[in-house]
């Protein structure tokens, strides 16, 4: 699948990893939240003290990663990264956060799945540097007090409204990362590009921006298979041409829109008259888990105009109706 929520594979891990901006300053877009960060880390680092804890969320592939691993670069420390379901048990956290260097950038992806029992842990290391841990067992137990280095931590979620509140309120930067324009992703697409060593025509590179969800990390991706396509096909230049064609191969509509989204739209429009209907109505019918639904593929179907979140459901708009060539019923008009 072109839209899936994480990398696909290790190679494109490792693809992901050398096209990483490292400098604020590369850092395509998201103006308010660069603007912000830019003020606090350089007022942290003028008193050499630990930015304060940064919450980040957003859908995937939006540059949380990314963004975390700029803010240790330009603060000049280690960055050690970790993700909620990897943290099993409160010790595999004491780990990590007993090896801090002062200042340091702990990322903690997929924070809303840290377990109760590790996010206890986490309150009094983000408030006082310590944490309570416990040394050994049944009636000789007991619980040592110990003092951490300052750190920040850098959270990604989703959504934000997955998190408990205590864990939210102790976020002193909380930032929402936005959908790109299609000229951010152009000038994103042309500078991967020019890192590949794939000449890419201004309008290959905007068609294949304008088709990528938004998302830096599709447009990466997209990129990557344009590329062969224009390797194969033609000359290996990326002109408009070549990426009308490669990306109607891959079932990517002029819209933008994958295969799910479509499949998604017509199950709305088609087999629930258009709605409203429920989440977990609509997965069964798409065969997609409820989760993937929110956080990958709904918030661009509705960023976009296409479908609306009800306190009923889920309804498709005019918009949709349209994209799929299908005449409005009368409901679907006001
Ligand atoms: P997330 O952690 O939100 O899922 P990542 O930080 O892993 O997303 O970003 C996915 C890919 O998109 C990375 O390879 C990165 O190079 C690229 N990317 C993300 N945001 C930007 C940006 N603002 N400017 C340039 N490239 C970006």
């Amino acid at each position: 699948r072109v839209v899936s929520p994480a990398p696909a594979s290790p190679n494109e891990e490792a693809l992901e990893r050398a096209l990483r901006p490292k400098l604020l300053d590369e850092y395509v877009g998201q103006m308010k939240v660069r603007e912000q960060l830019e003020i606090f880390i350089g007022a942290a680092k003028k008193r050499g003290e630990a930015l304060d804890h940064v919450l980040l969320f957003g859908p995937p592939g939006l540059g949380k990663t990314t963004l975390s691993h700029i803010i240790a670069h330009e603060l000049g420390v280690n960055l050690r990264q970790t993700s909620g379901p990897v943290l099993e048990k409160p010790k595999d956290l004491a780990a990590l956060l007993t090896n801090l260097e002062p200042n340091d950038v702990l990322f903690i992806d997929e924070i809303h799945r840290l377990t109760p029992v590790v996010e206890e842990i986490l309150y009094p290391a983000l408030e006082d540097y310590q944490i309570d841990i416990m040394i050994g067992e049944g009636p000789a137990a007991r619980s040592i007090k110990l003092d951490l280095q300052p750190f920040t931590l850098v959270g990604a979620t989703t959504r934000a409204g997955m998190l408990t509140n205590p864990l939210r309120d102790r976020f002193g930067i909380v930032s929402r990362l936005e959908f790109y324009t299609p000229e951010e992703l152009a000038s994103i697409v042309r500078r991967s590009a020019g890192l590949l060593g794939a000449p890419a025509d201004p309008e290959g590179a905007f068609e294949i921006a304008r088709r990528s969800r938004g998302t830096p990390r599709i447009a990466n991706r997209l990129l990557r298979r344009v590329r062969d396509y224009a390797d194969v096909k033609g000359d290996g230049r990326i002109t408009l041409d070549m990426a009308q064609r490669a990306l109607s191969m891959l079932d990517v509509d002029p819209q933008g829109f994958d295969v799910m989204d479509r499949k998604l739209l017509e199950a709305v429009v088609h087999r629930f008259d258009g709605g409203p209907v429920g989440l977990d109505n609509i997965a069964a019918s798409i065969g997609e888990e409820r989760d993937t639904i929110e956080d990958v593929i709904e918030p661009y179907l509705i960023q976009q105009g296409f479908l609306q979140r009800t306190p009923r459901g889920r309804i498709a708009t005019m918009a949709a109706y349209r994209h799929l060539g299908v005449a409005a019923p009368q409901a679907a008009e006001g």
